[in-house]
């Protein structure tokens, strides 16, 4: 039997585990959708309906983590990074095209 470390309920990182799990799962979608070129239809079933499962469900393990594992400065400082980030995102696709070579 395994420490539980790192896993919810423990004191080591609680919930970090979860979120490697669930990002996989997502990442598993994904390959789904990227072999069938985008299309929801699935032998496995809808894969927008398990998108929206499986976002929700790191978006939960995100937060899990940032609850429990993080002070509430730290926390801010996440929340900050994440829509620095998401304006970048936005940035990028305005304008997708790469910059020119030097
Ligand atoms: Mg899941």
């Amino acid at each position: 039997m395994g420490s539980g470390d790192f896993s919810i309920g423990s004191s080591v990182w609680p919930g970090v585990s979860k979120v490697v799990e669930e990002i996989g799962e997502l990442g598993q979608v994904i390959g789904k959708l990227m072999a069938v070129a985008g299309a929801a239809k699935h032998w496995s079933g809808d894969l927008r309906e398990k998108m929206i499962e499986e976002m929700g469900d790191v978006y939960a393990a995100l937060d899990f983590v940032a609850e429990h594992c993080f002070s509430y400065e730290e926390g801010r400082l996440i929340i900050a990074r994440r829509y620095k980030k998401l304006a970048t995102f936005e940035k990028w696709h305005q304008n997708p095209e790469p910059p020119a070579d030097p």
